[in-house]
């Protein structure tokens, strides 16, 4: 841009928008390729740019200037859709764009004129956003994660689940099985050779064991592991359809949501229906049993495989809501329950079974027998209120032990993601080390087990004494490291701290 900065009244030519001569209108300003313009004229055009850009660029809901750039002259696309397209197939344009001088950027940037640009404020204070487009969040890595297509045997599975939890040894040993299986079964009926071949049952599984051992732990440290969809549902909220409550298929819109909505990957997923006991059939009851018996009826067919219109998006049908079609022959469904009073059923059958003959036991021998659940049978299930053809449809049944002090602690401790871990990695952010004694470990764990709700009353036991620890430590920064104690936890005394070096 040239400015002939002249004052005197020589002429120097004509505007040519108001073809006025330079004598009247004072220096012309000549904008390549060669068009003399007066301030006057080159100050309308300004304007009227602004306007324009105004008017296209600014959107009356966020009155935030929608950063585009202009028409390029050789296509249609604006410049930032079309380089946004490029940088998709070509990842190191990213970089390569970063590197190109301010320049360079500013030579494409603006409303073009002639061979000029007019930069805007507007423009310039989302110059930034327009040069660095947002680089697209990366999916959550998980490196751990398992092909469900290319699975590794039940050992590899369990020695994948030992990381996270601790014990429940058989459990996570026929779940391993049960897993590798299904997933074989899938791959092989998905393979056109083996259609017509011998039809491999599914692996659908029944837990038995007490709140808190880590059924709905394992379920879901699985479908973690094998990135696969998973839909946790309660059997109490579950009804016979046309009733209060939620029909059974609900479970399956559950997953679907779970699966982004994909039918094929939600076709491939685990459905958890935990309180599974809650849904036995009632007893002595004349009226109709419409969240017992006839939720179990309903669940049969899903358990089977069969196809089911389900909601999308929706957790009930009605005509508003669009429907899909679901197949859940591949879909794992395992189901678990605390069944208090179970083992009451298989102490009765066992004593009675062994007080006859010559290896009569007595009354009580099975009284405090940790492992009386892992003894049960389809009878016993069947004498509590789970009709036979439900209990067909889990041939998996396995029961997970309660946990005792021993485990507790290693809870506390083992796991990749262990509480005491997650409290260490906090307070090390500030620099300071927390470390727990063996004292502490033994106090925690003994007062879980006396709260009788399994592995989730360490957190709430952790969380009443850390809170101190969380609300003082940073204030000084002299701490070094804090160690708390059992005496600590139990009120009588201090947690030991150590100043920094
Ligand atoms: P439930 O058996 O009632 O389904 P959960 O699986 O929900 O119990 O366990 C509650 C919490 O306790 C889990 O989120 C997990 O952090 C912890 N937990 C329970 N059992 C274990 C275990 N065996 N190993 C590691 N953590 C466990």
């Amino acid at each position: 841009m040239n400015n002939t900065d002249d004052k005197d009244k020589k002429d120097d030519g004509f505007c040519m928008m108001c073809r006025r001569r330079s004598s009247e209108v004072g220096p012309l300003v000549t904008v390549p390729p060669g068009i003399t313009v007066c301030h006057s004229c080159m100050q309308d055009m300004m304007n009227q740019a602004m306007r324009l850009f105004r008017e296209q660029h600014i959107t009356p809901e966020t009155s935030e200037p929608k950063v585009t750039e202009p028409a390029d002259k050789s296509g249609d696309k604006p410049a930032a859709e079309e380089s946004a397209e490029e940088k998709k197939d070509d990842p190191k344009t990213d970089d390569a764009d970063e590197k190109k001088s301010d320049r360079e950027k500013g030579d494409s940037f603006g409303i073009p004129f002639g061979g000029i640009r007019f930069i805007l404020p507007e423009m310039m204070q989302n110059n930034n956003a327009r040069v660095k487009p947002k680089k697209k969040p990366k999916e959550e890595e998980l490196p751990d994660v398992m092909d469900i297509a290319n699975l590794p045997v039940p050992h590899e599975i369990k020695a994948r689940l030992d990381e996270y939890v601790i014990g429940q040894e058989h459990a996570k040993k026929v779940m391993s099985v049960a897993v590798y299986n299904h997933y074989k079964r899938v791959r092989r009926q998905e393979e056109e050779a083996f259609r017509d071949d011998v039809v491999i049952e599914k692996s659908n599984m029944l837990m038995i064991g007490p709140t808190g051992c880590g059924k709905t732990y394992l379920v879901q440290t699985l479908a973690r592991l094998l990135n696969v969809p998973l839909a946790i549902t309660d059997a109490t909220s579950l009804t016979e359809a046309g009733y209060i409550g939620d029909d059974v298929e609900s479970v399956l819109s559950k997953l679907l949501a779970a699966a982004d909505n994909d039918v094929e990957r939600a076709e491939h997923g685990i459905v958890f229906i935990d309180e599974i006991d809650k849904i036995a059939k009632k007893k002595n009851t004349t009226s109709r049993d419409v969240s017992g018996e006839s939720v179990q009826q309903g669940l049969l067919k899903l358990l089977e495989g069969a196809d089911v219109e389900v909601p999308v998006g929706a957790s009930s049908k009605n005509a508003m809501v669009p429907q899909t079609t679901l197949n859940t022959k591949n879909i794992l469904f395992i189901c678990g329950g605390a069944f208090p009073g179970l083992d009451e059923i298989v102490k009765t059958r066992l004593t009675k079974s062994f007080t006859m003959g010559f290896n009569a036991h007595l009354k009580d021998s099975f009284d405090n027998d940790p492992d009386l659940l892992s003894k049960t049978t389809m009878e016993d299930l069947r004498e509590y209120g789970m009709i036979p053809e439900f209990i067909g449809r889990l041939p998996m049944v396995f029961a997970l032990r309660g946990l005792d002090k021993e485990a507790m602690k290693r809870i506390l401790t083992e796991p990749k993601n262990a509480i005491l871990k997650q409290y260490q990695k906090l307070l090390a952010m500030d620099e300071v080390k927390l470390e727990f004694d063996e004292s502490a470990l033994d106090v925690i764990a003994e007062q879980a087990v006396a709260r009788d709700t399994g592995a989730r009353a360490l957190r709430s036991i952790i969380e009443e004494f850390m809170l101190d620890i969380m609300y003082e430590i940073p204030k000084d920064d002299t701490i070094g490291t804090v160690t708390i104690t059992g005496d600590y936890i139990l009120g009588k005394g201090a947690p030991i701290i150590g100043i920094r070096a």
